[in-house]
């Protein structure tokens, strides 16, 4: 296997960045580290047929920055990082492919930790985990804390308290109306949450089977995914694909607020200010649905994972919302920017400590 390990702190920020590529099983893939000022840098493996690799850079290297704000924001003590393997993973993923992408993590020594993302699965972590220590997010059978979606899901809930508070004055739910866009693994697990505590509940999915299943189940309405955005409610709850709020979406809102799991919701920095000056109150996405990697992080302390222990860590999400609205209001900033502010805060006080 021929491997790089390159030191481009000066053209992208980020502190490592490693390239390898085997002949034998045909793996191709970058590791980015962005940051390991907090902790070594955590963050899942994208198994995606990028264009080229120069795509693939470009990628890894966004989404090894936004970990680091993500660990930062949570109060996670990990940095920030992420790898691709470039390729489909229907056609080129074998179990060598992926014992030799096991290998590549573990040369880098611990400095990065994997886990599970777009194309990867919870099987090829439990594969990874026979070659090297430095991955996460393995079966419950092997130690590990599973599938995150459940603990995103409760995350979300408890973000959803905080934006309740904030703009009611109580962070009961019951008989607000919450507007889910993708009932997937997280919306689906969120709006049983949501239903137990007595919210009104309208739900849209392009599978639109899915939703009516869990409509049916919950007693809630379904709409047409492309309406969603204009369903009057109290909250609009993003949990399919990113960009959603944007430019054209912005305008058409009827909600009060948007807190939802998926990630990188606003198209554009600038869709941050449009939604503030349209009055409606922003939970920002990486804090609210970063109760995945909070619940990860409890796998590396050194009694192991502790599941109570874990989701009462991905409750504090309510309160780090709140005092990103905090931020906001005493900067006269958006809460995505306070957000923003909170990581960085963290990042330079260890960094000076
Ligand atoms: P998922 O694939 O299980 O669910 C996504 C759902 O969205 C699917 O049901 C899909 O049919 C639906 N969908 C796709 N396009 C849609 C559209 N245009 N309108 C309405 N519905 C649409 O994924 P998930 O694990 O539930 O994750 C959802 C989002 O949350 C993703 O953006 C993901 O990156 C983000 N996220 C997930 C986790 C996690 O723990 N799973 C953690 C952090 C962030």
């Amino acid at each position: 296997m021929s491997f790089e390990l390159l030191d481009l702190a000066a053209t992208h920020g980020a502190e490592h960045v490693a390239f390898a590529a085997d002949e034998e099983t045909g793996l191709r893939a970058i590791v980015a580290i962005h940051s390991t000022v907090l902790g070594p840098g955590l963050g899942g493996t994208r198994f995606y047929p990028f264009a080229s690799e120069h795509d693939a850079l470009v990628d890894v290297l966004r989404l090894a920055k936004g970990m680091t704000y993500k660990h930062a924001a949570c109060g996670n003590d990990l940095g920030g990082a992420k790898a691709v393997i470039i390729g489909d993973p229907r056609t080129i993923r074998t179990d060598e492919l992926i014992r030799a992408y096991g290998r590549l993590i573990d040369r880098l020594g611990g400095r990065y930790l994997t886990a599970e993302d777009v194309g990867t699965t919870q099987a090829d972590m439990d594969l990874i985990r026979t070659v090297t220590p430095y991955v996460t997010g393995v079966s419950e059978s092997l130690g590990g804390s599973g599938d995150p979606s459940p603990a995103t899901a409760w995350g979300v809930y408890h973000a959803l308290k905080a934006v309740a508070e904030r703009l009611w004055g109580s962070a009961t739910l019951e008989g607000r109306h919450v507007a889910i866009s993708g009932i997937g693994k997280v919306g689906s697990a969120l709006a049983r949450h949501l239903a137990a505590a007595g919210c009104e509940l309208t739900l849209a999915d392009v599978r639109r089977d899915v939703a009516a299943a869990l409509a049916d189940e919950l007693g809630a309405r379904t709409i047409d995914p492309d309406a969603i955005h204009q369903v009057e409610c109290d909250v609009l709850s993003p949990c399919a694909l990113g960009a959603t709020i944007n430019e054209v979406s912005i305008p058409a809102l009827r909600c009060a607020a948007v807190c939802g799991c998926a990630n990188n919701q606003l198209a554009t920095e600038a869709d941050g200010e449009r939604l503030a000056a349209a009055g409606v109150l922003y939970a920002p996405d990486y804090v609210v649905n970063a109760g995945g990697v909070i619940n990860i992080a409890d796998e590396l302390g050194s009694d192991g994972y502790h599941r109570d222990r874990a989701w009462k860590r991905v409750a504090t999400i309510h309160d780090t919302v709140l005092r990103i609205f905090a931020i906001a209001d005493e900067q006269g900033i958006t809460p995505a920017a306070a957000a923003d502010h909170l990581a960085e805060q963290r990042l330079a006080a260890k960094s000076h400590a």
